[in-house]
């Protein structure tokens, strides 16, 4: 099923167990503003090459819209559509002050080279700039874009409108970003498992995790999980899969992954099948990578007993339903990951204060919006006797129905 498709199929299911008004609902599906740019460049080589970039503004009811921008081959309008909305019901949940949105360009980013990536970011942000701004709309980094992507759109935009930190979140820490917000949706992660395996009686340190994706999120989930006591069995990345029924050594795989740009060929672990990595034998599964990889092809095979969403979407409704008779716990991505955000929510308090935070508070205010988002959730579960997705999914959508109410929405 496509993204949006089963995003939008969430969305409604939701909606139906809060008793939403129809035209409330329709209002809140359908996006603010869908912006849809052409970025022409020179290559290195003098060529001229063309790329289509989007972002699209899903929900502002509940405060400036928020989310990353990702540069994957796969970016696709409704890709980019479904990610925004996902967006929305994720700060929602969260509990911080924002709504939604999502953007990317359609591009192989380990194709470009770094003065071409800097060249695209800039007419990029050229072709958006009026569209985004500290209190309408703030991008963050996302698959395929990091600090240094941020530091360019944040020169880019400052030219139009004078130095402005906060317009863009996951900034170098030089350039106001915030201390922990590199390792934020990781340790989101590893906190949202805590709570769950706490409720089962359960603790990190006596499980055995599979981890599909070693990013910028897959790899600080391994780091915090195996610091945790955890035992990480295997992981993949786009270059292959690695697992040891023994645990793998992850700094080891970490130091290994960036000297050989994947994880492929390391030698503390047998080589596996990418492909089947998300059937491996396991008690946790972590998919941290695309979106739509536990599907009804697969979700029969799954041996683990949860599956932590740190990816966006990876669970196609399908599979959801295949899982749930199956008895498999599944801690939804607008929960799961939302560590991410919330750090960039923090990150833009900062600049706006102009105070910056040691890397102890900020990681001590994550767990409390963490633990509260949790438990927030778990009060949605106890109320609409659903599952922990449509309890984060009734969390969010009433949260931002009931702002769109109290702004006046048919005027
Ligand atoms: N791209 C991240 C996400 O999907 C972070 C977004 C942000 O920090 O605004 O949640």
């Amino acid at each position: 099923m496509n993204a949006l498709a089963a995003t939008s199929r969430n969305f409604k299911k939701a909606a139906k167990l809060l008793g939403l008004d129809s035209k409330l609902e329709r209002s809140l599906l359908i996006p603010f503003r869908e912006i849809k740019v052409e970025c022409t460049i020179p290559r290195d080589d003098g060529s001229l090459a063309s790329f289509v970039g989007f972002r699209v503004q899903h929900d502002n009811a509940r405060g400036p819209m928020k989310g990353g921008i990702r540069y994957h081959p796969e970016v696709d309008p409704d890709e980019v559509n479904a990610l925004a909305q996902l967006m929305t019901w994720k700060t929602a949940v969260a509990n911080i002050p924002y709504g939604g949105a999502k953007g990317g360009i359609g591009c192989a980013p380990g194709e470009l080279s770094i003065s071409e990536l800097e060249r695209l970011t800039r007419v990029f942000t050229q072709k958006i700039h009026d569209l985004i701004g500290i209190h309408t709309d703030v991008p963050a980094p996302d698959m395929g874009t990091n600090p240094q992507t941020m530091a360019w759109i944040l020169d880019e935009y400052s030219k139009f409108h004078g130095y402005s930190p906060a317009v863009v979140t996951g900034k170098p820490v030089d350039l106001g970003g915030s201390l922990g917000r590199d390792a934020a949706t990781g340790r989101g992660v590893l906190f949202a498992t805590q709570a769950l395996l706490a409720e089962h009686g359960k603790s990190i340190s006596d499980q055995r995790f599979v981890i599909q994706g070693f990013g910028n999120v897959g790899s600080w989930a391994a780091i915090l999980i195996s610091e945790a006591g955890g035992k990480v069995v295997a992981i993949s990345d786009a270059s292959g899969a690695v697992k040891n029924s023994n645990g793998l050594d992850i700094e080891k795989l970490h130091k290994y992954s960036i000297e050989n740009r994947g994880v492929k060929g390391f030698s503390g672990g047998d080589l596996a099948d990418p492909n089947s990595l998300l059937t491996e034998d396991c008690d946790v599964l972590i998919p941290a990578a695309l979106g739509g990889v536990i599907n009804r092809e697969n979700a029969n095979d799954i041996r683990a007993k949860f599956i932590i969403e740190a990816a966006n979407h990876p669970t196609d409704p399908e599979a959801d339903e295949i899982l749930s008779k199956k008895g498999v716990i599944i801690l939804p991505d607008i929960f799961a990951n939302s560590g991410g955000v919330t750090v960039s929510y923090f990150e833009w308090v900062q600049n706006i204060q102009g105070f910056m935070w040691d890397e102890e508070k900020v990681n001590s205010e994550l767990r409390t919006y963490i633990l509260k988002g949790f438990k927030d959730v778990k009060d949605m579960c106890k109320t609409h006797h659903c599952d922990l997705r449509m309890g984060a999914f009734t969390l969010g959508v009433n949260r931002v129905a009931r702002a769109t109410v109290l702004r006046g929405w048919e005027a």
